[in-house]
């Protein structure tokens, strides 16, 4: 396998600077970024509108990866699970939730995940590794190269294994990729990132001035509860992260959404829903409840449905804004981290699966809105 820097890992504004390097006009490194992030060139060959010598010059210093899929697994409800194998053999997991006309891709950013939420599979093992740029970039052309022709990636959750903000730099280039025309081009309306939520990590996604979606796993409307079922993060005062979540909506707009992982006996009493409606008094948000997905060897149950019932009228009467988010892909244990767990107990981990087979890139569908 090669070892040399792949072009995916490359910010949008290295190509021209790049292609001026290799002495091209500038433009060629326009055509170049278009190549590989729109047209999702896999090699220098199908470049044809590059000077043979530009992709000479390219070829003795760069690939254009694209990580493996190692399973590929769908659910009768059209989920679709696909684990990557990463070029060092360790394993991650990208999800494609289509919903009517949407076509929604949830990406990892960490191997494994240093939070350690109790529910969780990823926090299992902790943190491994963080996720290169490309690495985090591609999970959109993977999924985008595996989708029928016509259909394209129209959304892009950041809520996949590892938390983002752990891996900001990486993140940030991903998000401006994605976000870029010059790169996949979906609006940056369309692209939420997930958090437990640290302060600091907050006003620097604030600062880039995009109308992402941002949203917040809180779990706990209790410090101490948050801090239990959120090891490696619950610590942040509860008052600190309302108030960047605040900062968040007074700079783009844009209400925050709180994830709420309801967990039987644990967070889903009537208590902690009035609680909850309390703590996010008057803050336009939205609170999303998730049953929580039972994980082999871990206790976790999701609560009984006039439970989560109970729970969700509660923050309606209180006027906050709160929907439940049913389950998908339990057959195919699409919940976080699961699937990767199964494939690498069946495959092993370090194994190189071969990629699965792709349309050539002229007849696939590019990213773009139609
Ligand atoms: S739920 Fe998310 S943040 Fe928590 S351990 Fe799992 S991957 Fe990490």
């Amino acid at each position: 396998m090669s070892t040399l820097p792949s072009l995916t890992d490359l910010p949008l504004d290295a190509f021209e600077p790049l292609a001026e390097e290799l002495g091209e006009k500038r433009f060629a490194g326009k055509n170049l970024a278009r190549w590989v992030f729109e047209r999702r060139a896999r090699d220098f060959l199908a470049m044809s509108d590059l000077s043979k010598r530009f992709r000479a010059a390219l070829a003795e210093r760069h690939v254009v990866r694209r990580t493996a899929i190692a399973a590929d697994r769908s659910d009768p409800g059209g989920t679709r699970a696909f684990v990557l194998r990463l070029a060092d053999g360790k394993t991650i997991e990208t999800v494609l939730i289509p919903e009517e006309a949407r076509r929604t891709v949830c990406v990892s950013t960490q191997v494994g995940c240093p939070v350690a939420c109790v529910f969780c599979a990823s926090g299992l093992d902790g943190l491994i590794r963080n996720l290169t740029a490309g690495e985090i970039i591609e999970q959109v052309m993977i999924v985008q190269d595996a989708l029928p022709e016509g259909e394209r990636v129209s959304n892009v959750v950041v809520m996949g294994i590892g938390e983002p903000t752990m891996n900001l730099t990486a993140l940030t280039q991903a998000l401006a990729t994605w976000n870029d025309p010059r790169g996949l081009g979906i609006g940056a309306r369309r692209i939420t990132i997930s958090t437990v939520g640290w302060p600091a990590r907050i006003d620097r996604l604030t600062a880039l001035h995009k109308e992402f979606g941002l949203a917040i796993s809180l779990h706990a409307p209790r410090q101490e509860l948050r801090e239990r079922l959120i090891p490696n993060g619950g610590q942040v005062p509860l008052a600190d992260l309302l108030a960047a979540a605040k900062r968040w909506f007074a700079q783009t707009g844009r209400r925050v959404t709180f994830e709420y992982v309801l967990i039987d006996g644990q967070n889903a009493s009537l208590r902690e829903a009035a609680e909850l409606a309390a703590l996010l008094a008057g803050f336009p948000c939205h609170v999303n409840l998730i049953p929580v997905n039972p994980v082999e060897g871990l206790p976790y149950r999701r609560p009984a449905p006039d439970v989560i019932e109970q729970f969700k009228l509660t923050l309606l009467r209180a006027g906050i804004d709160a929907t439940v988010r049913h389950p998908r892909g339990d057959g195919i244990a699409a919940a976080c981290g699961q699937l990767r767990l199964r494939v690498e107990a069946e495959q092993g981990a370090g194994e190189l699966a071969p990629p699965a087979p792709l349309a050539p890139p002229a007849s696939r569908p590019t990213t773009r809105p139609a």
